[in-house]
């Protein structure tokens, strides 16, 4: 069973000191409660609210329209930043991969991925930060370096919040797309995806517009029915992969759970109540799910709603020794990856390339954090 951490276990009690209460990830009615809490004025919470996101401020001492004794005290009573960054990777690519500490010694991984498009001055048209919502995944799909992680806990919104924060610090541009696409099924751990969500997007800070975040899921049926009775306005994604429910079963077992008529049933309840377009999320595994039948297939199940098709060339997972089907995905080559393209067009469905970003430094969710994994167990992991 998948449960979200309180506060007071991530920020566990000594005899000596408090817990601390951690700011960021709390919207402006709870960081109003803690300051009517501590004897301040409700406006407090409106001014540091505005202080983390707007002007993203990492440190207490810069919340100079505070005064001083307040600033003294939160830095001794609460928290300011729930990650410390381990480690920055480069790609050659422009790619920048993150692994951040957490407070309770787990770790987890966030990608930064300039577009390949670019402005008349060679800046990159998009950057886009790819966020992890879980440490480890429960899910298994069998292409996925973050499944042999295991299912460690959820993260709280201020570890997702501050994924976005941390990364901002380190690009000269603004961030401009979120995808939830990191470690972690995001619809396991909707609520506090969510209030990052309602953060990100709030009127006082405005870090994204709401058609700037996406999340993909794996296939959580009771997750995409939730979210078209809220009415979310953010972008929906499925990792498809592969066209038949046999096949869908070996490679992500969540579909046992869920098959491909229900994810469909789905995706159609989500289209008519919110309007709103899907995409569909296809890796490309030699002679697995490559085929003309599978052009036709996917030509079937994306033409039941408003759609488009990414499709994605596999990094290989050999360096966290897969084992069963694992061990034998290998990516289609280039001329069939093409080819397959074409057909799908041919058809009349709308497709994406999603390029190899970051391929260099194992920029696909979960291989940082594995590599880390595997080297204190003192497994070598290839490079
Ligand atoms: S692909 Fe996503 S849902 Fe599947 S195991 Fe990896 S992190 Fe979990």
């Amino acid at each position: 069973m998948i449960t979200t951490l309180q506060s007071a276990e991530l920020f566990p009690q000594s005899d000596k000191q408090p817990p601390r209460q951690p700011l960021k990830g709390l919207l402006p009615s709870e960081l109003a409660d803690f300051f009517v809490g501590i004897g301040e004025p409700k406006y407090r919470a409106k001014q540091v609210f505005t202080r983390l996101y707007a002007h993203q401020t990492h440190s207490f001492d810069d919340m100079t329209e505070l005064p001083v004794a307040l600033r003294k005290h939160l830095a001794a009573t609460a928290a300011m930043n729930p990650l410390t960054l381990s480690r920055l990777q480069e790609s050659a690519d422009g790619t920048k991969k993150f692994l951040f500490r957490l407070a309770d010694g787990k770790e987890i991984e966030t990608v930064l991925i300039p577009s390949e498009s670019v402005e008349d001055d060679g800046a990159p048209k998009r950057l886009t930060i790819c966020v992890s919502t879980q440490v480890g995944c429960a899910l298994n799909c069998k292409f996925c370096a973050t499944a042999s992680l295991k299912m460690k806990r959820n993260l709280t919104a201020g570890e997702i919040v501050d994924q976005f924060l941390q990364a901002q610090q380190h690009s000269d541009k603004p961030i401009t797309n979120l995808v939830f696409m990191g470690m972690g099924e995001p619809m396991l751990n909707y609520d506090n995806v969510m209030k990052a969500v309602e953060i990100f997007t709030h009127e006082d800070v405005q870090l994204l517009g709401a058609r700037r975040i996406t999340i993909s899921t794996a296939g959580m049926v009771e997750g995409i029915r939730r979210m078209a009775d809220e009415g979310r306005s953010i972008k929906l994604a499925l990792s498809l992969h592969a066209t038949t429910d046999g096949l869908r079963t070996k490679l992500m077992p969540i579909n046992k759970k869920h098959n491909l008529r229900e994810l469909g049933d789905a995706l159609e309840y989500y289209y008519r109540k919110t309007g709103s377009p899907v995409t569909y999320e296809y890796i490309l595994f030699e002679g697995v799910n490559d085929s003309s039948e599978d052009v036709r297939r996917l030509q079937r199940i994306t033409r039941r709603v408003p759609s488009k098709i990414n499709v994605i060339p596999f990094h290989p997972i050999d360096f966290t020794h897969p084992d069963g089907v694992s061990a034998t995905l290998r990516p289609t080559s280039t001329a069939k990856f093409h080819a397959f393209i074409q057909q799908l067009r041919d058809a009349d469905v709308t497709v994406m390339i999603r390029s190899s970003s970051g391929k260099d430094i194992h920029a696909a969710c979960g291989q940082l954090a594995l590599s880390q994994v595997a080297a204190v167990a003192g497994i070598h992991a290839a490079d």
